[in-house]
């Protein structure tokens, strides 16, 4: 695409948000993504990219999405070389369904807090605790937790994989809201509960949220089943990234205040240009997509820096839910 035409798009795609990046800055942007572009083709590299990472991030990749729908394309894909734009968990999912490709993080510290948030241990006793447990591992989890797990799953096909599961006790790791969400709707299983929860959606304030409805009566919540059960509560929708940019499609509504991390800004606005869309107060940040940048990206391409690197027994042992999750999501 030609800068004249991106730089277009682009003010075209920014014109409800602000503050607006200066000419000077937008331009060097489009200088670098250029950049990227070209070394993308002659590196035989595809870029993937989070909706939660920055809008010139997501410009330039090749696939944006959700865990759910980033996992199912990185199988397959013919370049050699995979440049993650998210966290860590992520990078690592990737490297362990395609071990041929090269897999590298424009930033090794981007990780998720969540992913840490359960241990080998309690999965262990919970197994000699209950009969006929399955765990089952959210996606955004280290490799280590997935290698200890009978299968992962997104808040997009949570519900689904837990309802077609033939075991009653369910444990659940490591996010403790996305369980109770599913738990509610699974109420023939038993769950054991875990003590995680992804700080970003966890701090969205209620009050906030209620603030904005009172500004905006006309508006629908949409919120991400990480949040907690209250805010729940009085949304309108509940559902992961890519439900959410569904729904406020679907919708007769014209405004929306969105529940879940900043950089989905980017896709719904794209997307519905005709409709508006509001954030509580204080914006959900997660800090560590924001640390993706175009300088990065450009930085492992030329040098190769940061590739996964994971040892063959976890990889060929996490990728067992991971692959049951894939089977199953399809059926
Ligand atoms: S938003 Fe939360 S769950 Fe997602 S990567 Fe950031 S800390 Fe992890």
């Amino acid at each position: 695409m030609c800068l004249v035409t991106c730089k277009l798009q682009w003010y075209t795609m920014r014109k409800k948000r602000e503050p607006l990046q200066c000419r000077e800055e937008r331009v060097q942007i489009m200088t670098i993504q250029e950049e990227i572009r070209k070394l993308k083709q002659e590196k035989n590299a595809v870029i993937l990219a989070h909706y939660y990472v920055r809008p010139e991030v997501q410009e330039i990749a090749d696939y944006i999405g959700d865990s759910f729908y980033l996992s199912k394309v990185a199988v397959g894909l013919k370049e050699q070389t995979i440049v993650f734009c998210g966290v860590s968990f992520m990078g690592e999912s990737a490297k362990v369904l395609n071990p041929e490709k090269r897999v590298l993080m424009p930033d090794k510290h981007a990780d998720c807090a969540m992913a840490h948030m359960a241990d080998v241990e309690t999965i262990q006793r919970m197994r000699e605790k209950y009969e006929d447990l399955a765990v089952v591992c959210y996606i955004n989890s280290t490799a280590e937790l997935k290698q200890h797990s009978d299968v992962c799953v997104t808040s997009a096909n949570a519900v689904d994989i837990v309802k077609v599961l033939p075991n009653r006790n369910i444990f659940f790791i490591p996010d403790r809201n996305l369980a109770h969400f599913v738990a509610e709707q699974v109420p023939e299983k038993h769950f054991v509960f875990n003590e995680g929860c992804c700080p970003v959606h966890q701090e969205i304030s209620i009050e906030e949220v209620r603030q904005a409805k009172e500004a905006h009566p006309g508006a629908e919540v949409l919120t991400h089943p990480e949040c907690p059960a209250a805010l729940l509560e009085i949304s309108d929708y509940i559902g992961s990234t890519s439900g959410i940019i569904a729904y406020a499609g679907k919708s007769g509504a014209s405004e929306f205040i969105i529940c879940t991390e900043n950089g989905v800004r980017y896709e719904l606005e794209k997307r519905y240009p005709e409709k508006t869309f509001y954030f509580p107060e204080t914006e959900p940040v997660c800090h560590d997509m924001k640390l993706i940048t175009l300088d990065k990206i450009l930085h492992v391409l030329k040098t190769g820096d940061n590739e996964v690197v994971l040892d063959e027994t976890l990889r060929e042992e996490s990728k067992i839910p991971l692959e049951r999750m894939l089977e199953l999501a399809g059926k």
